[in-house]
Formats: structure tokens, sequence, C-alpha cells
């Protein structure tokens, strides 16, 4: 197994044998040049260019031609419309050129960047999909790393120097979300919650942000965290890292579920139990947001908390049963109907932890792989959003379009709200379980969002992101990234809600 050190080492981009991203208005030094071609300019890059004219160019998707020009190989791409093109299909398309072109053992490629706004998310595709499982495996030989490069004839002087920066905030994002994509598919007995405990303390430290990790003595109150470990050898855990806001008067909270090992409990998972190693990747989103806001500089809108619960639901002997009922930290009891909906248990106690400790907390954010009922209703395209106010809502939807992790906001109405039980305040499940589960797993966390003791009435705005089904697991298949990663979803609207 892997020690912590391993898994640090795994996390730094040195060791990950990425490509170099260069930017240039000369293409004919690289080995191979992707060619790009939109229905809009395809006719344009005929007239301007004699090796495309014998062609007839139309741009539409799935044109693709192979030609030498001088030594060296051109790949004309039809992709469309360009009007039609979004930060997410940006990522995709310089993603799955890298990729193409790596498989035939060059040396460089270049790839024609028609926007310089593009350099981005551009560099975010290669990066992304540049990953190898095969850093996992010491002993496989490495081939030496690639060169990349973003060719325009326009990239020169003032827009060369944008190109460039773009390129690196770009290599940042990317390794925020490279970082989420290798703690979920390390192997869950060497990601322990004491191992993630720790490789989130020393990271912490390195990126220069405050960290706690919250002593055993002072968690025993939250009595829903340790249940759902109750099974398994390994304790539960809760760090907060802090990124203080001067003048701040506010406060925001942001969860991310730490599940290492969900096998489901005592009424279990039964063979969907594999990939559950990657039941923590809420939290590890959370941690990665943070890297990515430390290394592109952005400036927060008010002081952030960002809270890993971290627990393993396993079946030990000692481990919860359907029927127990535990005491929250804000001394709400809760039945347990089914131990697989374990990560609401410690996510919710994570908000009572910030309700216990902090004053005027503004903004509740949680971010979970939280239902399957999810992944049933959108697929891997859309994270599943539910918001208690309107224009925050609007804000998450706007930010995922923006960076292209894509939000889809269901209805928030409380009518759904069915999570109730005859000998506790709440249950962790609706009781008609099957129907809109996605949504009432939200309206539980709902529930310990601060509220007006007198009306009910939240005082937070409260704004929860289940990615069970975008964080899309396997990408089996995917042209623009690798099997063995998740997608890293998260990163990108978490940064975009938080900053100003
Ligand atoms: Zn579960």
């Amino acid at each position: 197994m892997m020690t912590v050190k391993d898994i640090l080492n795994l996390t730094d981009v040195k060791n990950q044998n990425l490509p170099k991203i260069v930017a240039d208005s000369a293409f004919k030094k690289y080995d191979v040049l992707y060619l790009p071609v939109f229905e809009e300019s395809a006719q344009n890059m005929m007239k301007d260019c004699k090796e495309l004219k014998s062609l007839k160019l139309t741009g539409k998707k799935k044109e693709a031609h192979n030609l030498v020009v001088d030594g060296q190989l051109w790949k004309v791409r039809g992709m469309g419309k360009k009007g039609k093109m979004t930060p997410r299909t940006i990522r995709r398309m310089f993603g799955s050129m890298f990729l193409g072109g790596e498989v035939v053992r060059l040396k460089s490629i270049a790839i024609l960047c028609d926007e310089a706004d593009w350099a981005y998310f551009a560099a975010i595709g290669i990066h992304v999909a540049a990953l190898n499982p095969s850093i996992y495996k010491p002993k496989a030989p490495k081939k030496p790393a690639l060169t990349v490069a973003l060719v325009n004839e326009s990239f020169k002087g003032a827009t060369l120097a944008k190109v460039k920066k773009e390129v690196k905030r770009g290599e940042n994002t990317a390794e925020a979300k490279n970082l989420m994509r290798i703690l979920g598919a390390t192997p869950p007995n060497s990601l322990s919650t004491e191992a993630y405990a720790e490789v989130v303390q020393k990271l912490a430290r390195k990126w220069g942000v405050k960290c706690k990790n919250v002593s055993k003595r002072e968690l025993k109150k939250y009595e829903l965290l340790n249940a759902v470990s109750h099974g398994s050898g390994h304790d539960s855990k809760l760090l907060i890292l802090t990124i203080p806001v001067k003048g701040s008067k506010k406060n925001t909270v942001v969860v991310g579920k730490g599940i290492c090992y969900d096998s489901g409990g005592m009424q279990g998972k039964g063979s969907h139990m594999k990939s559950m190693k990657e039941d923590m990747a809420g939290s590890a989103s959370v941690l990665s947001t943070v890297l990515n806001i430390v290394k592109n500089k952005h400036q927060l809108k008010e002081t952030t908390h960002f809270l890993l619960p971290l627990a393993e639901n396993m079946m030990g002997t000692s481990a919860q049963r359907a029927d127990d009922v535990w005491t929250a930290g804000d001394g709400q009891t809760v039945e347990i109907v089914h131990t697989d909906a374990e990560g609401r248990l410690v996510m919710g106690d994570a908000i009572c932890y910030a309700k216990n400790n902090l004053k005027n907390i503004d903004k509740v954010y949680t971010i979970a792989t939280l239902t399957g009922s999810c992944v049933v209703a959108l697929g891997e395209v859309y994270t599943g959003n539910l918001c208690n106010d309107d224009e925050l809502r609007q804000e998450a939807v706007e930010a995922g379009q923006k960076t292209g992790d894509l939000v889809f906001s269901g209805p928030w109405d409380l009518e759904y709200d069915d999570n109730i039980s005859p000998v506790a305040d709440v249950a962790n499940l609706g009781q008609k379980e099957r129907d809109a589960g996605w949504l009432k797993a939200g309206y539980y966390l709902a529930r310990f969002v601060p509220k007006d003791k007198k009306t009910g009435e939240h005082t937070a705005k409260f704004c929860h992101f289940d990615i069970a089904g975008s964080i899309d697991m396997d990408g089996s298949g995917a042209p623009h990234r690798r099997k063995g990663f998740s997608s890293g979803v998260g990163v990108g609207f978490l940064t975009e809600l938080l900053s100003k």
C-alpha cells in the first residue's frame, strides 16, 4: 500500500509527467499540427492556405483529413459551429487533440488556437487529459513529456503575453482538478481517514492556508459524524481550512463529503461497491478549490471556511444499524432508515460544527457524491443543484456555464421533504424513498442550515451540489481524458461562486 508521503508525491505536478504548454506564432517546428476547422471559417481557411484548397472543407463535425505538408503531419478536424463553442467544449477539444496526438509517440504537437481567450480552457483540457494513471505504477517506463504549442499567427507582443498568462492560470486550475482526481483514484486502504487528514494538513501548510484538525474530544458530541465510522477501524475526522478576508463580517461555509470508503454500511450496496473509494470526491473538490483559489490568487467575497468531514462506512460488528437514533451537534435527533444514506449524516454534523463555532454565517455550500437518484435524473453531464435563494441559484447556474462544470437546479419546494420519523426529529431518508431522492437529500441537509429560532426560516443562503453523476468516475470511452480518473468537477463553479 501507499504511505502519506507516496500520496503527497503523486499530488506534486513535478511527478505527473505533464506536457509543457507553450504559445507560438509559428508552427513549422512541431511534429504534428492539429487544425480545428469550424463551419464559419472553413471557406477562409481554404482561401488562406493552398494545402487545404483541394479538401473541400465544411467544418462540420466528424470531418477528418490527414495530410503531410513539408514533412509535418497535419490533422484537420471539423468541429462544427465556432459560435457554439463553450468553455466545456473548448476544454474537451484541446484534451482530445492532445490525446490523439500523443498515441503516435511524438515529441511535440501544435494545435491551432483560434482565440487568445481560449488559452485558459485549452491548458486545463490538455493537463487534465494528460494525467495518466501510470503514475500509480512507479516501475512503468516513463515516456518523456511532450511539448504542446498553442499556435496562431496573431500570438505576438501583448497578445502572446496574455496567452502565456492564461496558459499558466489554466495549468493551475488543472493542477487543482488533478489533485481531486488523484485523491479520488487513490486506493481506499491507502487513503484512510487518518492518512487523508494528514495529506490535507500537509498540503494546507504548503499552500500557507490555516488548517484545523478537530480533536476527538471536541468531536464527541457530533454523534452522526462518528456513527458512520463505527463499523470501520478508522475514526471519523473533521478538517477545517480557513481563508480570511480582511474586513469581512460574514462567513461562508463550504462542506464537502469525505466518505473514504462507502460499503453502504450494514444494509450494503451488494455488487455496486466498486468505485466507492471515490465517495470522498466532494471533500476533494473543496480541497482542490482552495488550491485553485491560492494558486490563481482569487479574492474571496467573504471569510470562507472549508469543512471536510471524513469517515468510512463499513460493516464491522459495531457498525450502526437501521433504526438507530443519534443526536446531531445542534441537538436534532436523527433516525437511521438506511445505512447507505451516510454522506448527509457527516455533512449535516459538519454544518452543526460551523453553527456552533461561527457567528454570522451568510452562505452554506455543500458538495457531495450524494445520491444514485441524481445519476438517474441527470446522468454525467450536469451537476444537480438545490438552492433556497433565487439570486444565488441563478449565480450557481451561470458559474456552471462560465467554467464548463454545468449545473442544473431543481425546485426549492419543501413539499418534497418527507424525511420524517415517528421517533426522531428527522429521518435520513424520505418516506417515499425512491422518489426525487436527490432533492430530498438536499432538504435533509437544509434542516441543519442556520435558522431563525422564532420563525424557523433560514438565516443563511443554502446551495447544495450533487456530483454523483457529473464526477463520471470511470470516464470510459471519453476521448478527452483517460480511464481511471474522474472528471474533476466542482472546482470550477465553487471557485467562481466564492470569488469576487
Ligand atoms: Zn452511501
